[in-house]
């Protein structure tokens, strides 16, 4: 019997799916990535992965890295994770900077915040938005080709003088074609010649039916700049994320997605990672994508250590052993010997790839030569 999807068995093992689509293929079955295999073909391509394979049951299998099934009773409420995306000029940027200033902590006296990819705003309820930081469509699509699915909802900002334009047009594809629900924020409602209306009414003609005109898409008249309808926004969001009832378990080990990484000069590697699930500690070994580390220090950020970061918190992770890529998967292992096993696995099948794309370019260019 079919027990798993060949998208699922990717995600578990945080690998893309067309490479399980390939390695499949070797194995002489063709699977499209919405497709079911059996429990033993699942297990024959963990294995060629280098995972190792739990099955909790005949009619399941559960892969991982650590392999630990997160069931109903141990899920928690979490944070929603939004990006914003929307047109050049729009305001994306500047709705980020006004939205991240209605954090209750912002303001305060040394509130130095700086740019670590992604933010988290607590609201005067007591209630957390998680916010990446990353505008951008392309990240948007990295990320996603990477297999890793990081956003809950996606804010569209439309500049209501502006209104929609054909980046606009373009998140609408990227949001849909990724199943994220959408709030959209029609922007820069203080300029004079702000017409909010015809956005909504344009909307319609990219299928999008927003409440006002009988449909389930919130639309929101903010401003960034005269700050605006900030707090309706974020009810919003608060609301579309209730809807999809986004729930974690925090007491695991943690696992998540590197949203940003570099080399800086006094600190070593420097990596953003959102946890997605489980609690990530001071301490904890970790895998990130090729690279492994042992986190030395979490900063928040405005800059302040953290002890520990939960479920939809962003956290600069200090510790590193090398850099890793923004997309990778990051995962809380046992031992600093599995964390070298799984990473020295990677980098040699990275390196597998690279000669292989050489030798096809290489066979190109010969054949380009005839
Ligand atoms: P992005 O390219 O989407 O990130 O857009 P930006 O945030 O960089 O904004 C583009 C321009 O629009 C900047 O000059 C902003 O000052 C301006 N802008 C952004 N939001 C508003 C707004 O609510 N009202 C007005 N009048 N201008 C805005
Ligand atoms: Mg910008």
């Amino acid at each position: 019997p079919e027990v798993i999807t060949v998208q699922e068995l990717a995600n578990r093992m945080a690998e893309r799916g067309a490479d399980v689509i390939k390695q499949l293929m070797r194995l002489g079955v063709m699977a499209t990535i919405n497709q079911s295999i059996d429990a033993d073909t699942a297990e024959l391509v963990v294995q060629e992965f280098g995972h190792r394979l739990k099955r909790v049951a005949e009619s399941d299998v559960e892969i991982g890295l650590e392999g630990e099934v997160d069931v109903d009773e141990n899920l928690e409420p979490r944070a929603p994770v939004v990006t914003v995306m929307g047109h050049v000029d729009h305001g994306k940027t500047s709705l980020l900077d006004a939205l991240r200033s209605t954090d209750v902590a912002a303001g305060e006296a040394g509130g130095i915040t700086q740019h670590i990819g992604a933010y988290q705003v607590k609201l005067g309820s007591g209630q957390k938005i998680t916010f990446l930081d990353t505008p951008g469509h392309e990240a948007f699509t990295a990320m996603r080709a990477r297999g890793a699915k990081v956003t809950d909802i996606v804010v569209l900002v439309v500049a209501a003088d502006d209104g929609i334009m054909p980046q606009t047009v373009e998140a609408i594809r990227h949001a849909r074609a990724a199943g994220v629900p959408m709030v959209v924020a029609i922007n820069k409602i203080d300029k004079p010649d702000a017409n909010p209306n015809k956005v909504r009414q344009n909307l319609l003609q990219h299928e999008v039916v927003v409440e006002e005109l009988g449909g389930e898409v919130q639309a929101i008249e903010v401003s960034a700049k005269s700050r605006i309808g900030l707090d309706k926004l974020e009810e919003a969001i608060l609301l579309q994320a209730e809807i999809l009832e986004l729930r974690a378990n925090p007491n695991r080990e943690a696992a998540g997605v590197v949203i940003e990484a570099k080399l800086d000069r006094g600190r070593g590697p420097v990596a953003t990672v959102l946890v997605q699930k489980g609690t990530l500690k001071v301490g904890d070994i970790f895998v990130a994508g090729s690279e492994w580390g042992k986190v030395r220090a979490l900063l928040n950020d405005r800059g302040d250590q953290q002890t520990e970061a939960g479920p939809a918190v962003p956290v600069e992770v200090l510790g590193l052993t090398g850099t890793p890529s923004a997309g990778d998967d990051f995962q809380v292992v046992d031992s600093e010997a599995r964390a070298r096993e799984v990473t020295a696995f990677r980098q040699r099948r990275t390196k597998e790839q690279r000669a292989v794309g050489t030798a096809r370019v290489s066979l190109e260019q010969m054949f380009s030569k005839i």
